[in-house]
């Protein structure tokens, strides 16, 4: 089969690869955000962005996917022609091809909001963004202010609190937190894992339901 894949970063991963601020890391247990066809051996029971991203080149290896994939390639309008019977793509850099059939998987997180506070402009000091966070600036002993407390600042502020001078937190709604628990695997623990995951398929196919423990 003839694919192309389109990214517009530059590199693979989707939210993996753009988001890299201090503490990401998934929220849900490891097994239940991975595929079962893959032979990854998980480090901790909660993936850092960093083995999230080793986990996507290790899925384009195991399935010989880089020819298929184009970085920094920025799709801007997909167009039918009805003279090819064919999907034109067109690409901001200006590139374009035609393909039979188009898949959209764009996700709905790959554009960071960027509030327009009024001030915000004037604002001297560094400010971004903790989906391009800047890793350049050196915080440590700094006043930082974090706005929000969604999954990413959550995972920012523990991160940041212990090396920054003082640190502000600005929260609109509280929300629910609890500890997660992480912990490393045991060298066993993916295999094991790994086995039920595969028994659940074959339960599943049965038409037994069969859930596996978290
Ligand atoms: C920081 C963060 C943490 C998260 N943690 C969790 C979690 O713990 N558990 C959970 O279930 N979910 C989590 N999510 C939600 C996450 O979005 C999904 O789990 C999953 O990554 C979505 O995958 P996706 O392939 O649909 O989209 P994405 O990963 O967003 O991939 C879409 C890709 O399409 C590309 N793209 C978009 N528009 C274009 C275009 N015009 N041309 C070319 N390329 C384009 C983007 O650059 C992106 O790489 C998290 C999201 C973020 C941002």
């Amino acid at each position: 089969m003839n694919f192309t894949v389109f990214e517009q970063s530059d590199g693979p991963g989707g939210v993996w690869h753009d988001n890299h601020y201090p503490g990401c890391e998934v929220d849900v247990p490891i097994f239940r955000y991975s595929n079962t066809f893959t032979n990854y051996s998980w480090t901790e029971n909660y993936a850092s962005q960093k083995e999230l991203e080793c986990y996507c080149e290790s899925i384009i290896d195991q399935f010989s996917l880089s020819k298929h994939l184009q970085f920094n390639s920025k799709v801007e309008q997909i167009a039918w022609d009805e003279s090819w019977a064919k999907y034109q793509v067109r690409l901001a850099d200006g590139r374009s091809e035609y393909f039979s059939v188009v898949v959209s998987a764009v996700g709905l997180l790959s554009n960071p909001k960027v509030p327009d506070w009024p001030g915000l402009d004037e604002f001297r000091g560094p400010k971004f963004h903790s989906a391009r966070w800047e890793h350049e600036h050196d915080l440590s002993g700094k006043t930082v202010a974090v706005v929000g407390t969604g999954s990413s600042g959550t995972q920012v502020v523990g991160t940041l609190a212990p090396s920054v001078g003082q640190l502000l937190v600005f929260q609109r709604e509280p929300g629910w937190i609890w500890p997660k628990k992480k912990r490393s695997l045991t060298p066993e623990e993916p295999k094991t894992l790994r086995a039920i995951r595969l028994c659940e398929v074959v339960a599943s196919d049965e038409g037994v339901l069969a859930k596996p423990p978290l």
